[in-house]
């Protein structure tokens, strides 16, 4: 890639925005509303608000490898925090996406350095869900599930939060967790039981 590419194709981009909207820019930097938080991988070929097709200003975005919700990371928690009681956005997504590079050194035992501590997240999910993964025979069935079960953890981690948790009561906040098929281009809803697992998550977290 020839990074001189980008300040040209930047230029051409600005030039595109400012002959729909002569005011596009001097609108955008008057703030920002959005109503989603994207949580997503880092992997290159995943791109948040293309694949979901929304503007500048309409998504709150982090992405960090294999799109994980750690309790104590603190840059996460930051932009949870900063997205629910600032911004007040009204739904939270993790997305997830199938043939994920950081799931799938998570199912092998190979020592990466730095990355071991991150990657035991997601080997935490493989023990907690470890009954019904080793019951799937084909590896790469195998690892989708994993991806999935990953996502919902991560929700789950999400909704764990005090943020969260007072946002839904003052305000009906909801939790989605997505998967993107790389392979057909597909956002996937998981679907997951928002209401129930919030309930359960109560029982233990709740914080008045
Ligand atoms: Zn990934």
């Amino acid at each position: 890639m020839n990074i001189n590419q980008i300040f040209k194709n930047n230029q051409k981009w600005v030039q595109d925005k400012l002959d729909i909207d002569a005011n596009y820019f001097k609108n955008l930097s008057e703030g920002q509303n959005p109503d989603i938080l994207y949580i997503g991988c880092s992997d290159s070929r995943v791109t948040a608000e293309e694949l979901m097709g929304v503007s500048p200003g309409e998504a709150f975005v982090h992405r960090n490898i294999a799109n994980m919700v750690p309790n104590t990371d603190l840059s996460v928690m930051s932009v949870i925090d900063y997205a629910v009681l600032h911004l007040k956005v009204n739904h939270v997504v993790v997305c997830g996406h199938y043939f994920c590079g950081g799931v799938k050194a998570a199912m092998e035992s190979a020592d990466l350095g730095i990355l071991n501590p991150w990657l035991r997240n997601i080997r935490d999910v493989y023990r907690t869900h470890r009954i019904e993964l080793n019951g799937i025979k084909e590896e790469e069935l195998r690892y989708k599930r994993l991806v999935e079960l990953n996502v919902q953890e991560q929700c789950i981690n999400v909704i764990k939060t005090a943020e969260v948790q007072r946002a839904y009561r003052d305000r009906g906040i909801t939790v989605h967790g997505w998967v993107f098929d790389i392979h057909s281009g597909q956002l996937i809803d998981l679907k997951i039981d928002f209401n129930k697992i919030l309930e359960n998550v109560m029982e233990i977290y709740r914080l008045d």
